[in-house]
């Protein structure tokens, strides 16, 4: 029984290795952006779908029995896909959907809905900004002429950035003490993050708490499809669910 992942995170790597571990023949889908991309177990397929037409086309050309959105909470645009095509096809869907980081006594959070509010705030309030929120919404913060950035992140950007900047280039996870010293050496006074949850890059909201610095913390998208998805938090439910549905397939 075919199951399609679609994938580019921890969860998405654990999962395959469970349901191929139970018998599944599984097909983790990437997006592609990340060169040398971790690859999970089971087969790997790279690339857009085209859409949720092109999604369900592959769905129902592969006779899939589950698809399971394990995709980044941010990264909305594949999640309407799996929901729309999960509807037009019938293939039932499984969010695996990590829970969101919560507020916790020391966190100085300043939450923003957008990575453009996000920039906004910190244009008008910050001089020496850390952007650790991927590289692909940049350009948002690229008419900064003023605070001095520290961007991190795993590849170069390619999109406009702002003048006064530096580029560190690594890939985590890193741990609290790594993020307290990168926090320390370049004397940032506030730290950029999407509200990704899970622990693998939590370390970096310790530290800030730690040092005292805020976070300006962008919330989550919606998640598409949650109204019909079967919406789990954890892999064991994923792998849950997944069983229920083999038994009724
Ligand atoms: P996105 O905006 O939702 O996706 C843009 C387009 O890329 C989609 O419409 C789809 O193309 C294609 N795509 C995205 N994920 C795909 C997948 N797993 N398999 C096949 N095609 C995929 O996504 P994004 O924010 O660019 O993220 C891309 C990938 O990186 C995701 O798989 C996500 O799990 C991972 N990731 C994202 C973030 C983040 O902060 N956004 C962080 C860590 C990892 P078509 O419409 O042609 O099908």
């Amino acid at each position: 029984m075919r199951a399609l992942i679609l994938g580019g995170t921890s969860e998405a790597r654990a999962l395959a290795r469970r349901l191929v571990a139970e018998g599944w023949y599984v097909t983790s889908s990437l997006a592609g952006r990340v060169a040398e991309p971790k690859l999970p177990v089971g087969q790997v397929r790279i690339g857009g779908f085209g859409g949720p037409a092109g999604l369900a086309r592959w769905l129902l050309d592969n006779d899939t029995v589950v698809v399971i959105d394990a995709t980044h909470p941010f990264a909305e645009r594949i999640s309407v896909s799996a929901a729309e095509a999960s509807r037009a096809t019938g293939v039932p869907l499984i969010a695996l959907h990590r829970p969101a980081w919560e507020q916790t006594k020391g966190d100085q959070w300043l939450a923003v809905s957008s990575m453009s509010e996000a920039a906004a705030l910190v244009a008008d309030r910050f001089q020496s900004p850390f952007l650790a929120v991927g590289r692909q919404q940049l350009a948002h913060f690229a008419d900064d002429a003023h605070g001095r950035y520290l961007i991190r992140c795993v590849e170069q950007p390619s999109a406009p950035l702002p003048p006064k900047r530096r580029i560190v280039l690594s890939r985590g996870p890193f741990d609290v003490a790594e993020e307290r010293k990168i926090m320390r050496d370049y004397a940032i006074d506030c730290l950029v993050t999407k509200n990704s949850g899970g622990s693998m890059t939590y370390a970096k909201i310790e530290a800030a708490r730690d040092l005292k610095k805020p976070v300006v913390m962008v919330q989550r998208p919606v998640l598409p499809g949650a109204d019909f998805a079967s919406v789990v938090h954890s892999v064991d439910d994923a792998v849950h669910i997944a069983r229920k549905i083999a038994w009724t397939a």
